[in-house]
């Protein structure tokens, strides 16, 4: 009997084999090559954050893309982030395969660590396998062909909303329209083809338009095109091709009310076009039919109506007792009676008939009722109100987006057009608000509302005579539309991720208790339909109900007599919309097309928030003065001989230049990442420093430690200091040929003092500072414009840290004042600074994202403050940053984010920085950052002791004592000399020819 048992598996797995997977690479690749390699293999939008996949060839281990996961899981719960995915659905059941519960989704609710890999898996659910990407109607049609002779299901796909899961399908190949968006065609006075005149305003618009994308351009030209909520719902495609409603259906009718003409692509490859004076059949069908059903629209025209101003304004016996009457005054809109189930109400209409005093008249009841519930602490806002621009404002408000809709939660819809006959007497009114009681207590899971009532039906719109019955306008909606005043809808709603959220157990239950759910109204209304893009997928007598039985016996012939499309949304395949799929001894077809994947990086970006301004944390940023026309020129000697010298500085305004300059680069970048800087148009200037660099390369280059055996500084550092300061002056004078010869001096002494001391053969923060106020003094000779600031800082300043890094391991200069145990890098402080406010705007990388390795693999290269944390670790001799680096370890735990750790970054450059005596003792004064008055004299005696200017050892008095170097900001080391720890782990490297060191002291 076993025997028997094992045979019929097999059997079945045989036979459940789809024909996708029999087809041979060579003929995936012919069609490849035929459309000009615009065939891409399709993987669920969030497979980068999975570490094993299925795309329905059995799991494999699938490398985890932090970048690409990040940007997922950033837009996975956003309209128009989810449309950039081939792989992405809004209502992600539909990506599923809701029968097996596979497929391949993220929470909607909970956040993802993009940094750590998802170990469940990850399968190909109901994502077509592959799709073409491409807007030539030849490459479309081939595929139409390629579908037709495999017999494998077509897909037609545009946005992914369909909430009947229309555009996805398991083993099918797709055709991807959302980026068909050549450029839009504003007509003052539209003529559609074989018509004789024009029919005023409108706007054509190709395949892969978004209303959100249409409304801004309709507004820049003060007109308004008749939409959804939703800013990303497809113009062209499923709404159109469903009747689409929205708040100015009332008076401006549905959408395929305003359509004037379509374009489409036949099965058998011919461009129609249709509207009310030629394929009027086509016309008919391709307004109401349901998409993909009659072929693939290319470019849709629709009228543009006149921005006027509107009135806009926020039960279940007033919502009744009112429906006619402002149906009738044209309010259009919608209504989440949350009241109901204790949560936020919300009743957001519009309405271009009334004036604002009768707009006020009209609405007392629902605002007297409201008010009512004052005593019952509901907090409450009535904002009844003119919108200049009518239903582009209307758009805007928070109540218009929050009913677009729950995206990236599962979904089970079904809904009921509600005829105006079940208000017209007090006892069917009765009996509409009974039902709506029992419904109430009887409703889905949801955390908003009970159900919704869109005020979004045609009530007020007279059809023009064109578009009646029989008419060349006529549309193949249900006619149920056209005397309904509501169209009722009743979310099931579930996070994907969360198995228990359905106390039924599985999807397909959910969509049963749908079903069930709305059957109390459907009772009530028998005579009507409903609206098939929002409506139950198990609908009785789907044909009446979405389409009327006339509209349907007509759309047959029209789709008997336009050709086959290889569809995958026949009406009977709704009502099992989760076929099993095929087992695991499917061939290994089909090909690996993985690297035509196109990058899953958003291409076109979603409306932006407004960019939260950078907050000014930690001390201000002073405003940087316009560089003086006539500057002052002097050469920059030492002038903080005692803390009274420091005194005067830190009151000085040269510290109030330096202070601007350093925060207000810093605050240039502020969610800069490093490559988002074009290298392409860097100024001149900028390249010039660059190439300055590069020579200081050379000179290191060919200036080669000496093999002393020691952790100490190299000395032929100083080789490399004098052979520097010898090039400086021609270097700078071929670059910057306009430099007077005393600007020439003042700027190259910053230069050269920016490499380190070739006294000590050390290197800190004091250097790292004379960096930047060489750069300074190239800004106050008008030669850095602030334009080049965030340049500076992330392509300049980079160079310049990887030469030094380079310096610091071929000469192992030791960390000046010590820092290294204690701080946060044994040399640098800047890149802490500028890289914490290039964090500051980072979605998900958070301060204890420093101690993953992958993280730093991925993102060090854009952002500095990771990339020092990476040589950091990459420099120390023991592992992890809680041993060999204990501040940054702990900055690592600021929970308020990177906002707070720049903030501390900017005191610390105020007190560790300019504050300390111990660096600030060896700061330049000259003519561009002048002394304070009062500050000690230059001593010619002093200074320039070293091998190069600005390198000499200066006793300061501090208190009592003298002090040269052991005042150490963070910890002390006195009297113990500390080697640095690239220059150690190089000497062992040497010793030991391995990475196995021996620890040393503070290291
Ligand atoms: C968040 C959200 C908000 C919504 N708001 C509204 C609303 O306010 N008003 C309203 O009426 N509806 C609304 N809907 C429903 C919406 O109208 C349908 O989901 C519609 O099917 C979406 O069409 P699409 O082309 O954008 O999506 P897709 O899922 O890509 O496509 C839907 C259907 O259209 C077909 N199709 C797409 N493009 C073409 C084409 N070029 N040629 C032929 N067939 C094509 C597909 O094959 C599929 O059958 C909303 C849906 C969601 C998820």
């Amino acid at each position: 009997m076993n025997f028997f048992i094992l045979l019929a598996c097999i059997f079945a797995v045989v036979h459940a084999q789809p024909p996708i997977f029999k087809i041979q690479q060579s003929e995936w690749t012919s069609l490849n090559k035929s459309i000009g390699g615009k065939l891409f293999a399709g993987t669920p939008m969030s497979l980068p954050c999975f570490s094993s996949y299925n795309n329905g060839t059995g799991y494999r281990y699938h490398k985890q893309d932090i970048k690409a996961c990040a940007a997922v899981t950033q837009g996975k719960t956003d309209g128009p982030s989810i449309t950039n995915y081939f792989g992405g659905y809004e209502v992600p059941n539909w990506g599923q395969c809701m029968a097996k519960h596979t497929g391949c989704t993220l929470s909607g609710f909970l956040p993802v660590d993009p940094i750590t890999p998802i170990f469940g898996r990850c399968d190909q659910g109901s994502v077509p396998q592959y799709y073409i990407d491409s807007a030539d109607p030849s490459h479309i049609h081939a595929g139409i062909v390629f579908a037709q002779k495999h017999k494998i299901p077509l897909v037609v796909k545009n946005t992914g909303h369909d909430h009947r899961g229309r555009s996805s399908a398991p083993n099918s190949l797709a055709i991807w329209t959302h980026n068909i968006q050549p450029e839009l065609v504003f007509d003052t006075d539209f003529k559609p083809v074989g018509c004789s005149g024009g029919v005023g305003a409108a706007l054509t618009y190709g395949a892969g338009y978004m209303f959100g994308q249409l409304y801004d351009a309709a507004h820049a030209r003060s007109y308004m095109i008749a939409g959804g909520a939703s800013l990303s719902v497809g113009a062209s495609g499923g709404y159109t091709a469903g009747g689409g409603h929205g708040a100015l259906t009332n008076s401006y009718g549905l959408a395929v009310d305003n359509v004037l003409q379509l374009k489409v692509l036949l099965a058998n490859g011919t461009i129609a076009t249709a509207n009310r004076c030629q394929n009027k059949d086509l016309f008919f069908a391709l307004r109401g039919g349901g998409g993909g059903t009659f072929g693939v629209v290319l470019e849709t025209t629709s009228r543009l109506h006149r921005e006027v101003p509107m009135q806009g304004s926020k039960y279940l016996q007033l919502l009744l007792d009112n429906a006619e009457k402002w149906a009738d005054e044209g309010w259009g809109g919608y209504i989440l009676p949350g009241l109901l189930s204790g949560t936020l109400s919300t009743f957001a209409a519009i309405t271009p008939s009334l004036t604002l005093e009768e707009a006020k008249a009209s609405m007392k009841p629902i605002v007297d009722f409201a008010t009512s519930l004052g005593n019952i602490n509901v907090p409450l806002t009535v904002n009844i109100t003119t919108l200049p621009h009518g239903f582009y404002d209307f758009l805007q408000t928070p109540d218009a987006q929050t009913v677009g809709g729950f995206t990236g939660l599962n979904y089970a819809l079904v809904s009921r057009l509600v005829p105006r006959a079940n208000f017209k007497t007090p006892a069917r009114r009765q009996e509409l608000l009974n039902v709506l009681n029992e419904m109430n207590k009887n409703k889905l899971p949801n955390p908003v509302v009970p159900f919704y009532i869109l005020m979004t039906t045609p009530a007020a719109y007279k059809l023009p005579a064109s578009d009646e019955l029989g008419g060349p306008g006529e549309a193949s909606v249900t006619p149920a539309w056209r005397n309904s005043l509501w169209q009722f809808e009743m979310p099931a709603v579930w996070d994907p991720q969360d198995s228990t959220a359905l106390l039924a157990g599985s999807d397909a239950k959910a969509f049963d208790n749908a079903h069930r759910a709305i059957n109390p109204l459907r009772t009530i209304t028998p005579n009507s339909g409903a609206y098939q893009n929002e409506a139950d997928i198990f609908e009785p007598g789907s044909p009446n109900a979405f389409w009327g039985r006339a509209n349907y016996n007509r759309l047959l012939k029209i789709k008997k007599a336009s050709g086959s499309m290889p569809s995958a949304t026949q009406p009977e395949s709704l009502a099992d919309p989760a076929r099993p799929l095929a087992g695991p001894a499917i061939p290994a077809n089909p090909p690996d097309l993985s690297n035509k994947i196109p990058k899953l990086e958003p291409r076109r970006t979603a409306p932006k928030q407004a960019r939260k301004p950078p907050s000014t944390p930690g001390p201000e940023t002073p405003t940087l003065s316009p560089p003086p026309t006539s500057p002052e020129l002097s050469h920059p000697t030492r002038r903080i001989l005692s803390p009274r010298d420091h005194e005067l500085f830190l009151a000085s305004p040269t510290y109030q230049l330096i202070t601007s300059f350093v925060f207000t680069v810093a605050d240039s970048v502020h969610g800069t990442p490093i490559s988002s800087i074009s290298k392409q148009s860097l100024h001149p200037f900028v390249i010039s420093l660059l190439s300055i660099l590069d020579v200081a390369q050379t000179i290191l280059d060919e200036n080669p430690p000496e093999n002393t055996g020691s952790r100490f500084g190299n000395p032929i550092f100083k080789s490399f200091l004098s052979s520097l300061t010898d090039q400086a002056t021609s270097l700078h004078t071929t670059h910057f040929p306009n430099l007077s010869p005393a600007a020439l001096d003042e700027v190259t002494t910053y230069f050269i003092s920016s490499f380190g001391s070739g006294l000590r053969i050390d290197y800190g923060s004091g250097h790292e500072l004379n960096y930047f106020m060489y750069l300074l003094c190239l800004n106050r000779l008008s030669l850095l414009p602030p334009t080049t600031f965030p340049s500076l800082a992330l392509v300049l300043f980079p160079r310049y840290i990887a030469l030094m890094r380079n310096l610091q391991t071929a000469y192992y200069l030791e960390p000046a004042g010590s820092h290294g145990v204690w701080g946060l890098d044994d040399y640098h402080f800047l890149p802490f600074l500028f890289g914490a406010n290039q964090l500051a705007a980072h979605p998900f990388i958070r301060p204890l994202a420093i101690h993953s390795q992958p993280t730093l693999d991925a993102y060090a290269d854009d952002f500095l403050y990771l990339d020092m944390v990476r040589h950091v670790n990459a420099t120390k001799t023991v592992q992890g940053l809680r041993w060999h680096s204990p501040m940054l370890d702990d900055i690592s735990g600021v929970r308020a984010g990177w906002a707070k750790i720049y903030a501390g970054m900017r005191k610390m450059f105020a007190s560790e920085v300019l504050g300390k005596l111990v660096v600030m003792q060896h700061f330049l004064f000259g003519g561009l950052l002048p002394a304070a008055e009062g500050m000690t004299a230059p001593d010619a005696d002093e200074g320039d002791a070293g091998t190069a200017p600005g390198d000499g050892e200066v006793r300061v008095a501090e208190g009592h004592e003298g002090h040269a170097h052991n005042v150490s900001a963070w910890g002390d080391c006195c009297g113990i000399k500390v080697p640095s720890s690239v220059g150690a782990r190089q000497e062992m490297r040497k010793r030991m020819g391995g990475e196995g060191l021996r620890r040393l002291p503070f290291d």
